[in-house]
């Protein structure tokens, strides 16, 4: 008796991108045997960094950021000591074509919701009708989240008397890139609740995230987390099969075989149909896996033989690229011209921008030359110097399937953790966690999870973090 209580239970993990490293990190913590299985030779999933073979540099798959608001994802981070490998950033530059800057930012004189009030009034790529507009959306949105119908965000907004420029400049430009997805596709609960979480809540909560170092980097100390407690890593191990049996579960990869007590199927809603078991308990689940649709994100690496600007990032307005991120400064990378060899050397002045494009079905079919033409065309529109800069070389990365759309009730169909096995456990962005597709919202569903799975096991855990406490007024609207 005395043995079987202090047995650790085992888990096999299928998937190790944030979902996956989350929950196993977690069970891994609270004393179960993980084992976590990765089809890929890196870890990350979408969220990840590899040597790219046409440029010989090591690129992220795109550029990911965070928000201050992200309390599981920095949970997670503080597990395998991650944290310091992200710089913050509070400015955000908005630059419309011909350079013209506009710079939001807290302001300390001004409680939440309105920390960035001051800055927000001195916009200049917005009319003072714009901001008049917008403001009276921030206030109904300050007494709460609006609940999910059928109307998408971008009827809402003209219903709620939207100008153009107010939808072009600000709606569309914060949330295409933070729910990868058009304003006519979006549901208008996660529309709100990004602007509710990010910029109404608290200056902290909407404060900008950046990695330091590539994702792989990044996450790859998740892997050191796990086998520290004596789990194990496999890569290049891609799960064919799952047969649930009344006392564990047995995961069938190759011509090996992994039986555990549990396993959480942390792998993507468009591979996981092929994993389950063809049996009928699978199909209500399946009906469901094909409800999902998704939208691409297209990253566009350049190198240049010098600076083009001083900015870290910035948002670009009215054109197809959408955003800067210039890496050589964010993760320190001093490029040699000449090479691209990485080091630092005599041609300091030397740069590698990413530009990305969010919901980018307008050219994810083009060529990668006339993508690299398009990006260099627009981006001489905000910074001249892109005109005497010589393009050393340049890589398109085109994620087809980078996330799932959070379409107008699309919450009816995202699958609670629990599945039909009573040990069997779904973990990934777009399981339901009441978070769009996120790396916060990766981390929720291995926690959300690992959570089922400790309550299923008699041994109940809790791993979701509490969100950030909203600030000032807010603090009287938030719920
Ligand atoms: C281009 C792009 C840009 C993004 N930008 C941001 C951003 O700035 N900020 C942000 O918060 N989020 C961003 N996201 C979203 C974020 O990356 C995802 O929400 C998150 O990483 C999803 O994690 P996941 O673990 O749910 O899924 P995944 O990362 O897809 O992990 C699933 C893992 O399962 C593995 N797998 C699949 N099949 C098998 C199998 N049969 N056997 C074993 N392993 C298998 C896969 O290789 C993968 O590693 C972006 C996504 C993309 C694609």
């Amino acid at each position: 008796m005395a043995e079987l209580s202090t047995r650790k239970s085992s888990v096999t993990i299928i998937g190790a991108g944030l979902a996956g490293l989350s929950a196993g990190c977690a069970l891994a913590d609270a004393g179960y045997k993980v084992t976590l299985l990765e089809r890929r030779p890196y870890v990350g999933g979408r969220a990840s960094s590899y040597q790219h073979p046409g440029t010989n540099e090591i690129v992220d798959n795109c550029q990911h950021v965070l928000l201050g608001c992200c309390t599981n994802l920095l949970d997670l981070y503080d597990r395998f000591g991650a944290r310091e490998k992200i710089n913050w950033y509070d400015r955000l530059t908005f630059i419309e074509p011909g350079g013209r800057q506009s710079v939001i930012h807290p302001s300390p004189f001004f409680p939440a919701p309105f920390h960035a009030a001051p800055s927000f009034l001195a916009a200049k790529s917005l009319s003072f009708a714009d901001k008049q507009v917008i403001a009276s959306v921030m206030l109904k949105l300050m007494r709460g989240l609006p609940p999910d119908t059928s109307e998408d965000f971008l009827s809402w907004l003209k219903r709620h008397g939207q100008t153009e420029r107010a939808i072009e400049r600000f709606w569309k430009v914060v949330l295409v890139s933070a729910l990868n997805e058009d304003l006519d596709r979006t549901s208008v609960h996660y529309a709100a609740q990004v602007f509710r979480e990010s910029f109404l809540k608290s200056a902290a909560a909407g404060k900008m995230g950046v990695p330091t170092v590539p994702l792989t980097e990044l996450y790859s100390a998740g892997v050191d987390y796990i086998t520290a407690r004596g789990g194990q890593v496999h890569l290049r191990c891609s799960a064919d099969s799952i047969d649930p049996q009344l006392n564990s579960v047995t995961i069938k990869a190759g011509d090996r075989t992994f039986t555990s007590d549990y396993a959480i199927l942390a792998a993507p809603y468009n591979v996981l149909g092929k994993l389950l078991p063809d049996t009928s308990e699978a199909a209500p689940l399946r009906a469901d896996l094909a409800k999902f649709e998704s939208s691409p994100i297209t990253g566009i690496h350049l190198w240049f033989d010098r600076e083009i600007t001083d900015l870290p990032h910035a948002v670009l307005l009215d054109r197809t690229i959408q955003w800067m991120f210039q890496k050589s400064k964010l993760q320190n990378r001093h490029q040699n011209g000449a090479q691209g060899s990485g080091a630092e050397d005599s041609n300091a002045r030397s740069s590698y921008i990413e530009l990305v494009v969010s919901s980018s079905k307008s050219i994810v079919e083009s060529s990668k030359q006339e993508i690299i033409d398009l990006a260099l065309k627009e981006l001489a529109e905000f910074f001249p110097a892109v005109c005497e800069a010589k393009l050393l070389k340049s890589a398109v990365i085109k994620e087809v399937f980078a996330t799932y759309s959070a379409l107008p009730l699309s919450d009816a169909y995202r699958p609670p953790a629990q599945t039909a096995w009573p040990r069997i456990f779904l973990a990934g962005d777009w399981t339901r966690t009441g978070w769009p597709a996120t790396m916060e919202g990766a981390v929720r569903s291995g926690y959300i999870a690992a959570e089922a799975l400790t309550a299923a096991d008699n041994n109940r855990e809790y791993f979701l973090q509490p969100d950030l406490p909203a600030e000032g007024l807010m603090s009287i609207y938030n719920k």
